[in-house]
């Protein structure tokens, strides 16, 4: 019931977007709360590697689903989170998350797709970029400092999410979670060995899902 009263809330602006950046602390510590944490899954593990399955089903389960991510995001301290990682084939991902201008977003989308920028409003950024899945390991990784993309909520109802920034960062670093990709794959293949080498030689501070 009180998940219901939560959601609620949320609601989309006048362009279709999800209005993500209000009452942030008090809708984070509503998932969180009724949510348990799982450890996290690491490269390797294999559903981390293929695309998920599509959300069909907009019920109570995924909405369980959705507060066991955002209280295994808070346990292991990130600002994004892809189902996957925590094991469960299925194309949804959370957000708790800065952009460049300071504002706190806080979020969940179903099924997204990340939508093409016009060639001219494309602008690189080459910041520091890591991964829950890729513990201890930090890279240089250049991509775009604004992204968009669609999906749908909870609820199943159609939604667009944007931001700049390191949230941009994070919105193209969830959605390529859910297609098989982690951002090490992106690298060359020079840092990706290093990304790999610094994860071997570190401790994640949060439990994670041995490989076999
Ligand atoms: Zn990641």
């Amino acid at each position: 019931m009180a998940q219901q009263e939560t959601d609620e809330q949320i609601s989309v602006d006048d362009e279709g977007f999800l209005i993500d950046t209000e009452d942030c602390e008090a809708r984070e510590a509503a998932y969180r709360e009724r949510g348990t944490s799982r450890p996290i899954t690491v490269v390797g593990n294999p559903v981390l590697h293929k695309e998920c399955k599509d959300v069909t089903a907009f019920d109570d389960e995924l909405a369980r689903l959705i507060d066991d991510m955002f209280a295994s995001q808070r346990t292991a301290e990130g600002v994004g989170l892809a189902a996957n990682q925590i094991g469960v084939d299925l194309k949804v991902f959370v957000y708790d998350c800065m952009d460049d201008d300071g504002a706190r977003h806080v979020g969940a989308i179903c099924n997204p797709v990340l939508e093409e920028l016009p060639p001219g409003e494309r602008v690189l950024d080459d910041s520091n970029e890591g991964c829950l899945s890729v513990p201890t390991a930090y890279a240089a990784l250049a991509r775009p400092d604004y992204a968009v993309v669609r999906g749908q909520d909870a609820r199943g109802n159609p939604v667009r999410v944007r931001g700049n920034g390191y949230f941009a960062r994070c919105l193209q670093h969830e959605t390529d979670h859910l297609y098989g990709y982690l951002y090490i794959d992106r690298l060359s293949k020079r840092d990706r060995k290093d990304a790999l080498r610094q994860m071997a030689e570190g401790t994640p501070r949060y439990e994670v899902v041995p490989n076999d």
